[in-house]
């Protein structure tokens, strides 16, 4: 439950993340919370840990297996496809979103079973241009919210080519120990060796840390990308940039660039990366759409919530009443009513009272309600028409 004080707060971190959103030219799309379970096994992978462990699923009273959708990019791109949102339209489409998400993941700080995001994608006309448009928007979103320390934390997974060297090389790397190893890694071993890496079993993560490095795996293309986008994020105006060879994220469907977002401190408990996001290759054609391309990113509200209460937040977010009105008598309360409505039909926030109420007590409720005025209307003075 998000209530009160907090819930003014998620509508300023909603409400502030739209508008930077729309300075980019990103609209609104709205999806279903609920998805055919199949849409998240083919995008998010049969390898993740989302997939394989953290899916809220379930057969419908028609047999269909339905999931609670665990993030959201998976749904906008079904939407890309079967609405057909690329005929005609001007490339790259861009669609931000803000909504619940479903992970049954062991809770934590940080970590709910219903968190939200709110994300963008970028579909179509890729660029290094674009992929650093895109991980600056996060950024901007970050300091405009008055975070003072904001890493993005980034890596290339590579192209085609890397990749299938890089696993060969693990492939080849782990089978010495995978007897072993923890029954995940048996498993990833088989459908993506790059999970391994991301192990928290002890044993397995001593292992993984002297597994080969993806970096010695970029082939020319890829790193020349990757540089080129690493020279564009300061004409985007990132300037805390950190390059981190092991980031992998959790989604199966990245290709190419990945970063996440991070917030130091010795304030916050460290509730891990803020956001993060990538590009993507050939999510939009293996869910049935055309073959475009697209890069995005997702923050977490919860967690940009926590960091931004405990670090920023210096003065209660209150509900900004315009208007208290206080009637004193019937005749009062009439007037009283008209004045609040044709006070709201032009934009105020109004708040009346129907009880009957002494002054001291009409006055203390005004007090209470934080409203920047009050306007006190008294029986005697309508009766006497001043
Ligand atoms: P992902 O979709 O895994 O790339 O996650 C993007 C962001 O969503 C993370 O950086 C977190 O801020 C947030 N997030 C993911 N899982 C959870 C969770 N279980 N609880 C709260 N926030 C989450």
């Amino acid at each position: 439950d998000i209530y009160n004080e907090e819930s003014n707060e998620y509508s300023l971190l909603i409400n502030q993340a739209s508008n930077i959103a729309e300075r980019f030219n990103y609209v609104k799309m709205i999806t279903p919370i609920l998805e055919s379970t199949n849409l998240f096994v083919r995008s998010v992978g049969e390898s993740s840990d989302i997939v394989n462990k953290e899916m809220y699923t379930f057969l419908d009273k028609g047999g269909r297996s339905l999931t609670l959708r665990p993030e959201v990019t998976a749904g906008i791109m079904r939407s890309i496809a079967t609405n057909k949102l690329y005929a005609n339209a001007e490339l790259p489409l861009k669609y931000y979103y803000v909504g619940p998400c479903f992970r049954y993941e062991r809770p934590q700080a940080g970590r709910y079973r219903q968190f939200h995001q709110f994300g963008i994608e970028a579909v179509g006309n890729p660029s290094a241009q674009l992929d650093a448009e895109t991980i600056s928007l996060g950024y901007l979103y970050l300091k405009s919210l008055k975070f003072s320390n904001v890493k993005v934390v980034i890596n290339s997974l590579g192209d085609e080519e890397t990749r299938i060297n890089y696993r060969n090389a693990l492939k080849q790397y782990f089978s010495q120990y995978i007897e072993n190893m923890c029954e995940d890694c048996k498993r990833r071993f088989e459908t993506n060796p790059l999970r391994i890496l991301d192990c928290k079993v002890p044993e397995d993560n001593e292992i993984a840390k002297n597994a080969p490095k993806l970096s010695d795996f970029l082939s020319d293309n890829a790193r020349e990308y990757f540089d080129k986008v690493l020279n564009l994020l300061k004409l985007f105006g990132i300037d805390n940039v950190v390059i981190d060879n092991s980031l992998v994220r959790g989604l199966d469907y990245y290709t190419g660039v990945v970063w996440e977002y991070h917030i130091s401190s010795n304030d916050a408990t460290d509730v891990g990366a803020i956001g993060g996001g990538g590009h993507y290759k050939n999510l939009l054609k293996e869910i049935g759409g055309p073959d475009l391309e697209g890069v995005g990113l997702a923050i977490g509200l919860e967690r940009a919530h926590y960091l931004w209460s405990t670090l920023v937040k210096k003065e209660p977010v209150d509900n900004k009443l315009d208007f208290y009105i206080a009637p004193m008598g019937d005749n009062a309360l009439e007037v009283g009513i008209k004045f609040a409505t044709s006070l709201r039909e032009k934009g105020y926030s109004v708040s009346i009272p129907y009880e009957n109420k002494s002054l001291k007590s009409l006055l203390k409720s005004a007090s209470k309600s934080n409203a920047k005025f009050a306007i006190i209307i008294g029986d005697e003075e309508i009766n006497n028409d001043n």
